[in-house]
């Protein structure tokens, strides 16, 4: 569903991700892993169409190069980290914009009703259904990420990519957000890359691991497959030892 091969991009011609490749089947969830600066929002980016890159993206063999921004948006959904809202827009305005490129009529028709209805669809399958007419700017974290979700849910992606979008959000809400972006995979038969910080809940989220070190991987493949050396290597520390003592500490607590 989503192929990447031999992908190079940055910033003012110079590399920040290099020749990378890989390739994610529907239904499949895709983690990004790798220290501070080594390019995972770079690629995520690239992606999103939002970066020019060389190489190839193919989305359903469509390649993303080739693409309009509106068949973009209508194939890549980004969701990121919260960030700050300015404009006192209620929650069902907010995941009606997702249906933009989609709206029958072109980009300045308005929503039909089949945009209403999927919008409406997203806000009950996200919990935000009776939040509808509050302004997003009167939400706490929690709630305006899952508005937020329902929107890039209401833009009927075929690829949803992730930027921390867990960043800020209590522990609680983290797990609810990959709970449901797995099971958006598993129902539609899409798939999700995502960059998630806590390496707990990459592993809950992800059946497919990507660890990249200077622009570069370093491993691809099933989550069985993956070799925790291999990320004690990139991180230059012992990421399964440090949460053996986690564990251990709860262990004590209970
Ligand atoms: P990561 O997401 O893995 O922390 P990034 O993709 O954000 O890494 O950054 C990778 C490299 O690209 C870093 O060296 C960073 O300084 C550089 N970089 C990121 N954004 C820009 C930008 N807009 N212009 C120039 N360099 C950038």
């Amino acid at each position: 569903m989503l192929t990447v091969e031999n992908l190079t991009c940055g910033y003012g011609g110079a590399p920040v991700v290099k020749g990378l490749s890989f390739a994610v089947p529907a239904g499949g969830r895709l983690c990004v892993l790798g220290p501070n600066g080594c390019g995972k929002t770079t690629l995520l980016r690239a992606l999103a169409g939002l970066l020019p890159h060389q190489g190839t993206v193919r989305i359903d063999g469509l390649d993303l190069g080739g693409m309009t921004r509106r068949q973009a948006a209508r194939s890549v959904a980004l969701l990121s980290q919260i960030s700050s809202v300015y404009f006192s827009y209620t929650v069902y305005e907010t995941v009606l914009m997702g249906r933009y490129a989609h709206e029958a009529g072109g980009a300045f028709s308005g929503p039909g009703p089949e945009d209403k209805r999927v919008a409406l669809e997203c806000m009950e399958r996200t919990g935000v259904l009776d939040l509808r007419d509050r302004p997003v700017t009167e939400l706490s974290g929690g709630q305006l990420q899952r508005v937020f979700l329902a929107r890039t849910f209401a833009q009927c992606p075929r690829v949803i990519l992730l930027d921390e979008p867990t960043n800020h959000l209590d522990l609680k809400y983290q797990v609810e957000l990959v709970q449901e972006l797995k099971a958006w995979a598993a129902a539609e038969r899409r798939c999700v890359v995502g960059v998630l910080h806590d390496v707990n809940l990459a592993l809950e989220f992800a059946d497919l691991f990507l660890l990249m070190e200077a622009g570069r991987p370093r491993f691809f493949g099933s989550a069985e497959a993956f070799d925790p050396a291999q990320l004690n290597n990139v991180y230059q520390m012992d990421v399964g030892g440090h949460m053996r003592r986690s564990l251990k500490r709860w262990e004590e607590l209970e």
